[in-house]
């Protein structure tokens, strides 16, 4: 029997209901309730994801306001994200500019900010809750809802969101029919073949729902009518994937248990900084730990980008013109 508000769910990529468990973990980051999450491996194509997961009605318990800093001004929205927005702009650079849709574009920043650089942006946010802090064009709601034209876009751009998505082949699917023939589809999103997703848990449970390889998205998207252009695992969107590294394999190697770990690292105060605990004990050791690791992450992180092995991943695909 499934817990009130949980639902089990087939393999989005190619239906089988058949799993293996590879860990649980719990809300660590906002602590919503105490509830273990499985996250499992499709045993038919080896696409990972929770299951079972909060249903649609009982997942916005867990997206609160510091999940979207539903309170911050427009100016202190803009700095708080301008690194990222920069990032994001970058991979648009070899494009000519267009119509653009970016699909989970949050409190607008991005489509804002593109619009200022000459493009036609607009956006669809799936949840009413993120604020339009810039009044920018965006629809709120199921994306095959909304107002856009058909293959009226040149560019399509899914930001650190199609992780979150509980059906990314229809986002896919919605994606395909809005882009013109040989428009871009742009996805950033964790790489769940990485030290930090693999080893560390990273990945934001209950609120990633789908944790992608470079094996399992190509599929999809060859699937949906995308031909994959590139493959990238730079971390100049959001930096740093590997910070806490060393903090996490020395607490490892004394013994502490991985949900310990993830509680200690993974509250809100502690999101970018490694607490200094090992059996609720402050080590000075953790602190000079930490330094080094400052040190230590940018260059691992520029290592494993190399090896396809980062903890993020982007790829830029085109609509195919023939099925
Ligand atoms: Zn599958």
């Amino acid at each position: 029997m499934l817990a009130p508000g949980l639902e089990t769910i087939a393999c989005n990529l190619c239906g089988s209901r058949s799993t293996k468990l590879v860990f649980t973990t719990k809300d660590y980051r906002f602590l919503v309730d105490d509830r273990d999450f499985s996250v499992v491996r499709c045993t038919g194509c080896g696409l990972v994801y929770v299951n079972p997961r909060p249903d649609e009605r009982d997942i916005h318990r867990y997206y609160n306001n510091e999940f979207y800093n539903a309170d911050e001004s427009p100016a202190k929205a803009l700095a708080s994200v301008k690194d990222r927005i920069l990032g994001m702009a970058a991979h648009l650079d070899r494009y000519p500019k267009g119509r653009l849709l970016d699909i989970g574009c949050y409190r607008g920043e991005f489509i804002y900010h593109m619009n200022e650089l000459g493009w036609d942006a607009h956006g669809i946010e799936f949840s009413s809750r993120p604020p339009n802090l810039f009044g920018q064009s965006i629809f709120y709601g199921d994306i095959a809802n909304a107002p856009f034209a058909e293959q009226s876009f040149d560019v399509v751009t899914i930001w650190a969101v199609f992780e979150h998505v509980y059906d990314p082949r229809h986002v896919l699917k919605q994606a395909h029919r809005l882009l013109r023939p040989g428009g871009t589809l742009i996805i950033l999103v964790p790489n769940y073949n990485s030290l930090p997703a693999r080893f560390m848990y990273h990945d934001d449970v209950p609120r990633h729902v789908t944790m992608f390889t470079p094996k399992t998205l190509g599929q999809l998207l060859e699937q949906e009518g995308f031909t994959a252009k590139s493959w990238e695992c730079g971390q100049d969107v959001y930096g740093g994937s590997t910070r806490g590294w060393l903090n996490f394999l020395v607490k490892r190697l004394a013994g502490e248990p991985m949900g310990d770990i993830q509680a200690q690292n993974r509250s809100v105060e502690r999101w970018h900084e490694f607490s200094r605990c090992i059996a609720g004990k402050e080590r000075p050791i953790m602190k000079k730990i930490d330094d080094f690791d400052i040190w230590l992450a940018p260059r691992l992180d520029r290592l494993l980008d190399r090896l396809m092995l980062g903890f993020i991943m982007t790829v830029h695909s085109q609509k195919r013109v023939a099925p």
